[in-house]
């Protein structure tokens, strides 16, 4: 039961702003905290694929995520060097709704779907530390103050405090790749609404447009032996990324000619949060379980938590059996997503050769024969549907 509880979120993002609409809408009072002084334009592309979209479609945003993003046809994986496809994957059912948005379309809906249901956002408040307790969670903010909270939803992302206080001893990993990300403009209303992926040895491309094809958004990964912070906004030098893809297809070397406000970002492992709660605190998003990019899962395994937690919540008498319900319905699922997307960049990394040769074949002559075999092969990601499933 919701109505009246008081719940504190810690993170205006993604995974943040949906789970305190969801609690909202069942009755709780929300107030969602962020560190930001403004929820502002950060980040570039992100898809919402149907797992995703279902979540938006039952908080009531789904109107919304169709007018600012439009639905993707394909996902197409193409040769580096000459740009010939390799395999199509066709997305275009009207039922399984995946869309390429803009990380601030996607913020900018949740934050007035968070509105609409009555949640308060209080900005400029970052919190350093946080400690579970069986009655409250108390949180300190930089500057010192602290404050005590009867339950607190740890959304915090990446570097979340949340995480840190309920799994002291976890440390990433870096993976061995970098990614930079940049958004070029575009300016061509006709470019297919596609998401491609050219596949070279040691590195990869993803490009897809953005805004009704005002926008392409770009994530270049490559292989290199070290480096040393973990975050989303480093400045890099575009002739570094120009660099690094010097020898793909002259489409790539074509756009990336104009990227500007290049990002390069280091690509760490996490272990999935061993602890998902405690207390009066529960985890969710990449404070529980950060991912890799290659599966593009990141948004919308923060909308599935969202959704299952509040659920929970609202079916539970008992918080502690709310927390347990909601990790148990999600653990299994959310590591499965996580080592898919590890596993993805080794098979877009492909050095020339026999094997890769091989795998391109088998690919190409899948999605000929057998187009249908490849959308099976995502039903257990795209078809599941946490607002339906208890
Ligand atoms: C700046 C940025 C850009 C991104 N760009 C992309 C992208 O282009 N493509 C992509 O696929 N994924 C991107 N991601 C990651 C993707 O958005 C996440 O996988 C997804 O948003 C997970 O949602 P979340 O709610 O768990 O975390 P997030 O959406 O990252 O939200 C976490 C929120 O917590 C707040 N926060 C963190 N620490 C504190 C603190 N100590 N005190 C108070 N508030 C705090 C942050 O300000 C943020 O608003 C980006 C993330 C960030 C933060």
């Amino acid at each position: 039961m919701l109505i009246g509880q008081d719940i504190t979120v810690l993170g205006a993002g993604i995974g943040g702003l949906a789970v305190a609409t969801a609690l909202a809408q069942r009755g709780a009072q929300v107030r969602v905290l962020d560190q930001a002084d403004a929820i502002r334009e950060v980040g570039a592309g992100l898809q919402v694929s149907p797992n995703g979209a279902v979540v938006m479609q039952a908080l009531g945003l789904g109107a919304a995520l169709d007018a600012a993003a439009p639905q993707a046809r394909a996902v197409v994986l193409r040769d580096f060097r000459r740009g010939d496809e390799v395999f199509r994957m066709t997305l275009d059912r009207a039922d399984r709704p995946y869309h390429l948005t803009h990380r601030a379309d996607l913020i900018e809906i949740l934050r007035q779907g968070a509105q609409a249901a009555g949640v308060t956002v209080e900005l400029g408040r970052k919190v350093i530390a946080v400690e579970p307790g069986d009655a409250e969670a108390r949180l300190t903010f930089e500057g010192g103050a602290t404050e005590a909270v009867p339950l607190l939803i740890g959304a915090d992302g990446l570097h979340s405090p949340s995480r840190a206080a309920l799994n002291p001893a976890t440390r990433p990993f870096f993976t061995g790749q970098v990614a930079w990300r940049c958004t070029i403009p575009l300016d061509k209303p006709d470019t297919p609404p596609e998401a491609t992926v050219h596949m070279g040895p040691g590195r990869h491309i993803v490009t897809y447009p953005l805004r009704g094809g005002e926008l392409m958004n770009v994530v270049a990964v490559e292989e290199r032996d070290g480096w040393a912070a973990e975050g989303w906004n480093h400045k890099d030098r575009p002739e570094i990324l120009r660099a690094a893809f010097a020898d793909f297809a002259p489409e790539i070397r074509d756009l990336l000619f104009r990227a500007d406000g290049v990002y390069l970002w280091g690509l760490f492992r996490h272990p999935v949060a061993k602890h998902w709660s405690q207390g009066r605190v529960a985890l969710l998003g990449d404070a529980a379980h950060p991912t890799l990019p290659f599966l593009a899962q990141g948004a919308n395994m923060a909308l599935e938590d969202a959704w299952v937690l509040a659920d929970a919540l609202d079916q539970e008498d008992d918080i502690a059996t709310a927390f347990t319900r909601y990790a148990g319905l999600r653990r299994k699922r959310v590591a499965r997503i996580v080592e898919a997307a590890s596993r993805n960049a080794e098979n877009y990394h492909l050095r020339p050769g026999p094997y890769r040769a091989a795998a391109h074949l088998a690919l190409r002559l899948g999605g000929r024969f057998a187009p249908q075999l490849a959308a099976n092969r995502f039903e257990w990601l795209y078809g599941h549907d946490v607002t339906r499933a208890r």
